[in-house]
């Protein structure tokens, strides 16, 4: 399952508390540890490893080092399913990512255990586990929910929530302000 844990509060609709990922991630079933699209195949991501060279993918030095760490354990852990089976067990269907379109690649999870729905790896999964589905950007607005993430309902719907409520706050004050105008205060009249 995906997201690392963080710190609820302040404006973030993207931090959840532990408790409140265990609760999500039970109610969900951990979709995104099974069936899981890639952008590479394993041709690629075993061709990349064996080089040593993924400056075509990635710019910077942290970003290759967090790219070839991803990659060794893709090329150790998952294993690359057919599309036809992943048309057949996949919990998604979406535009750009459809196992019509050929645009992605499918894989298990040898760390996933089925039967109690957890990750075996944990403390050692990879930084594209980790970060799933927000990625520390703080706005879930961008997080496709292609998967059907309880993690990104949730967030939207809170950002949604706060939104509002910052409407409500600023109506409040251009309300007060306008009754303030209305009967000013130390008139002369
Ligand atoms: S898809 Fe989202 S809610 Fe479901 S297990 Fe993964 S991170 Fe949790
Ligand atoms: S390593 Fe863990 S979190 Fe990542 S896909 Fe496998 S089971 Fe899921």
């Amino acid at each position: 399952m995906g997201n690392a844990s963080r710190k609820a509060g302040g404006d973030d609709p993207t931090r959840f508390t532990d408790g409140e990922i265990k609760i999500l991630c039970e109610e969900c079933g951990g979709r995104c540890c099974f069936c899981i699209p890639y952008t590479h195949d394993l041709v690629d991501i075993n061709g990349f490893l064996r080089s040593g060279d993924v400056t075509m993918l990635a710019e910077t030095r942290e970003e290759r080092k967090r790219l070839q760490q991803e990659l060794a354990f893709i090329a150790a852990n998952w294993i690359q399913i057919p599309v036809v089976e992943a048309k057949r067990t996949a919990t998604y269907d979406v535009p750009g990512w459809s196992t019509e379109d050929g645009n992605a690649h499918y894989y298990n999870c040898t760390q996933w255990d089925a039967a109690t729905k957890k990750c075996l790896a944990y403390g050692t999964r990879p930084p594209n586990c980790r970060g799933f589905p927000f990625f520390d950007k703080g706005d879930p607005s961008d997080s496709s929910d292609y998967l059907g993430c309880l993690l990104v309902k949730e967030a939207k719907r809170r950002q949604r929530a706060l939104i509002r409520s910052r409407r409500r706050a600023l109506d409040k004050r251009i309300n007060d302000a306008r009754e303030g105008a209305a009967s000013p205060c130390g008139s002369d009249a």
